[in-house]
């Protein structure tokens, strides 16, 4: 089985990707949905009051995630911190995950922050959706209704992502109109059937 990494910075389209991938039948793990289902562990909120010294259960039991973001989103070394309690559970899930689909050629794992914290050394190969930062806050004050500051916030913590696309073995550019579905394919193609022939740029032929 190949381990796919599909990353990119808040907003690029990594949803919009996943949903392409599942609809090709490919299994995606989306660490981000993976660790807010954490939430409802009493145990792990418990853990995550404690290293950030402050409690975020709400009067009606449920847990404030809205203001653990603002605590952490705010101070780098707190998101370090929340980083080190999400981040074993979410990859040890993440093998748990691939042993229940050992027949199945490839997988995903989507996370905006792969790169960040060297998740990418799991992969056998990273994907990064790249779409400009500008055009990533126009779609994502529109998906999110919230504030350009609160986008930006979430964004200093993240790589740029020309930076992420250098680092990376693919890249699916995001624009309007661009043929995303062709690339998500083709890229799926190159993994799965691993080419047997070399590229001379030599000779600029395939040998
Ligand atoms: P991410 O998961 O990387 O944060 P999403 O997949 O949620 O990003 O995409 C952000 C927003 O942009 C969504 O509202 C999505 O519907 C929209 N979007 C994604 N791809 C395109 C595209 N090619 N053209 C226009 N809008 C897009």
């Amino acid at each position: 089985m190949k381990r796919i990494g599909l990353t990119g910075g808040i907003g690029c389209g990594k949803s919009t990707v996943v949903a392409e991938l599942r609809r090709l039948g490919i299994s995606c793990f989306v660490a981000d949905e993976v660790a807010r289902s954490y939430y409802s562990d009493g145990s792990f909120v418990s853990d995550v009051e404690d290293a950030l010294g402050e409690k975020f259960c709400t009067a009606d039991g449920t847990v404030d995630r809205k203001a653990i973001a603002r605590k952490v989103f705010s101070d780098r070394r707190q998101l370090d911190t929340l980083n080190r309690l999400v981040h074993p559970r979410v990859m040890s899930d993440f093998g748990i995950w691939c042993a229940e689909r050992q027949h199945e050629p490839v997988v995903f794992f989507e996370s905006a922050i792969l790169f960040e914290y060297g998740l990418d050394r799991m992969m056998d190969a990273v994907v990064t959706v790249f779409l400009e930062r500008g055009e990533r806050i126009r779609r994502l004050l529109q998906r999110d209704k919230c504030s350009v500051n609160d986008i930006e916030t979430r964004m200093r913590n993240q790589l740029p992502d020309e930076q992420k696309a250098m680092l990376s073995d693919y890249v699916i550019l995001n624009y309007e109109g661009n043929p995303r579905a062709r690339q998500v394919k083709f890229i799926v193609d190159k993994i799965c059937k691993p080419c047997q022939c070399q590229f001379n740029p030599k000779t600029g032929k395939i040998r």
